[in-house]
């Protein structure tokens, strides 16, 4: 049992971790609830060192500073558009650690103490997927190894087989809490981890990377209990019922359950659309023609996407909205979930470059103002104003709710080539009479499209 004021101080740090959740869910107040998150952890660490004292205090230490030290490279050089596979990294790097001092606790899980036992094989068997299941997300998303499915003749047999085989581990663990049998439960949850990230292929993985985080908050929390660390338990509580209701968010948002994104492609479907571009004829315009349109226009709505992240060109945005609203028009941006290619991509970027919070405007917000819209801007976006999501019943992204671009006067497309979104497939809306493309890099593209609209 800890000392009395250890267990204030980590109470102290629980309500930081509650208090940080709140403060992310509002751009806002994101910074202070990320400093007051960091915070409560640091004061955990130094309770932790202070009430156990620890007697291989230098090897903890030097562990400590490699963390740190990677830690804060890692996420300092990391580019916004491989954020999700940081988070894949440091997700799994949990759950491997949580599964590693399980295996070490066996030795002190005693004949007769079940429950400790049960969560001690949770621990290692869900921490083992977790680790193995994010090292391949990682791979994926690096593009170390290929981001469509990967499903052989054979798999969910062995996927089945192999989370049977780990129940069945499970229980002689808990029968028998000998360390062989725990690393050999360790062995069958990585194979599992690799059988379950295996068949999800692109647009579907970063939705992988929450539920694993869900599952490492799960393992933590397991992880807590067998070390008999309360604050363990409430931290990966929290993680674990936090990362449930992004999987779930994110779900909905793409219009899917979480069982066709995990299984879709080993029950035959593809996540991932063909990729080629068209060669069918497009109406191109200059910048002149464009600043025309958008100079004129009383209403213009601006959909960001992936695109603007990759040119940076948030800047150059927020000043071309600017300049348009100092000649009276009325300008908004509208934000689909999941554009760009993580939670609230786009409100960080456009929250970078100080666009304020009340011209962010939610899909479920603005879609009803498209019909009376002038002129949409569609700066790197593709698949969140994809019809086909509404009209074709084979597209990946078919039942993915989307913003209603299609219903405006006129539509502005600004991109590089005519090469697909992330889903790999046509839009229709390029080819519409009514829309205008306007080719090149969004952060050259909106610069000279500023500079023509001061002279229109
Ligand atoms: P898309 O991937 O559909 O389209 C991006 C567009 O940006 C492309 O048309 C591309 O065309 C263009 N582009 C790329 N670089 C540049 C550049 N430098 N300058 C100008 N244009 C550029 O993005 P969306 O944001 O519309 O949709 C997001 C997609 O990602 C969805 O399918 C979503 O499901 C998926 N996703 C989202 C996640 C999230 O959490 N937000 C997570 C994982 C996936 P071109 O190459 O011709 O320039």
């Amino acid at each position: 049992m800890i000392a009395t004021w250890a267990q204030i101080g980590y109470l102290v740090a629980a309500v930081c971790f509650i208090v940080a959740l709140k403060g992310l869910s509002s751009p806002k107040t994101a910074r202070t609830g990320n400093a007051l998150g960091a915070a409560g952890a640091v004061l955990a660490v130094v309770i932790t060192f202070i009430a156990y004292k620890p007697d291989n205090l230098v090897a903890i230490l030097i562990a400590l500073l490699i963390g740190t030290v990677g830690g804060v490279v890692g996420s300092r050089r990391v580019q916004m558009t491989h954020m999700p596979q940081l988070v894949a990294l440091f997700n799994g790097v949990g759950g491997g650690a949580a599964a590693l001092v399980a295996l070490m606790e066996l030795g002190e899980v005693h004949d007769g103490e079940t429950v400790a036992a049960i969560a001690t094989a949770f621990t290692i068997l869900v921490g083992a997927i977790s680790f193995s299941g994010s090292i391949v997300t990682f791979a994926k998303l690096q593009e170390l190894m290929t981001t469509r499915p990967v499903t052989f003749p054979g798999l969910p047999v062995l996927f089945v087989a192999g989370l049977l085989g780990g129940v069945a581990v499970s229980a002689w663990l808990v029968s028998e809490p000998r360390v062989w049998v725990g690393v050999l439960l360790c062995l069958l949850g990585l194979a599992v981890g690799v059988m379950l990230v295996l068949p999800v292929g692109g647009a579907d993985v970063p939705i992988v990377i929450s539920l694993l985080n869900a599952f490492t908050g799960l393992t933590v929390a397991a992880g807590g209990y067998v070390l008999g660390n309360t604050l363990l338990l409430v931290a990966g509580t929290l993680v674990g019922a936090a990362g449930t209701l992004l999987t779930k968010l994110m779900a909905d948002a793409m219009g899917r359950s979480v069982f066709n994104i995990l299984f879709g492609a080993v029950r035959g479907g593809s996540t991932l659309g063909g990729g080629t571009a068209s060669e069918r004829p497009v109406i191109s315009g200059s910048a002149e023609d464009v600043a025309i349109l958008l100079g004129y226009a009383q209403r213009v709505i601006i959909v960001p996407g992936y695109g603007l992240a990759v040119a940076q060109a948030q800047h150059t945005l927020r000043d071309l909205v600017e300049e348009l609203q100092g000649r009276g028009v009325k300008v908004d941006y509208a934000i689909h979930p999941v554009a760009g290619r993580m939670p609230g991509h786009m409100n960080v970027l456009l929250a970078e470059a100080q666009v304020p919070y009340e011209q962010l405007r939610e899909m479920d917000e603005i879609n009803g103002d498209f019909k009376s819209t002038d002129v949409v801007l569609v700066v790197g976006a593709n698949d969140v104003v994809n019809p086909a999501a509404r009209t074709t019943p084979s597209a990946p992204i078919y039942g993915m709710p989307i913003l209603n671009a299609d219903e405006a006067q006129r539509v502005i497309f600004l991109k590089r080539s005519m090469r697909p979104g992330f889903a790999g497939i046509e839009n229709e809306l390029l080819y519409d009479p009514r829309t205008t493309l306007l080719f090149g890099d969004a952060r050259e593209s909106l610069a000279k499209l500023l500079a023509s609209v001061k002279t229109v």
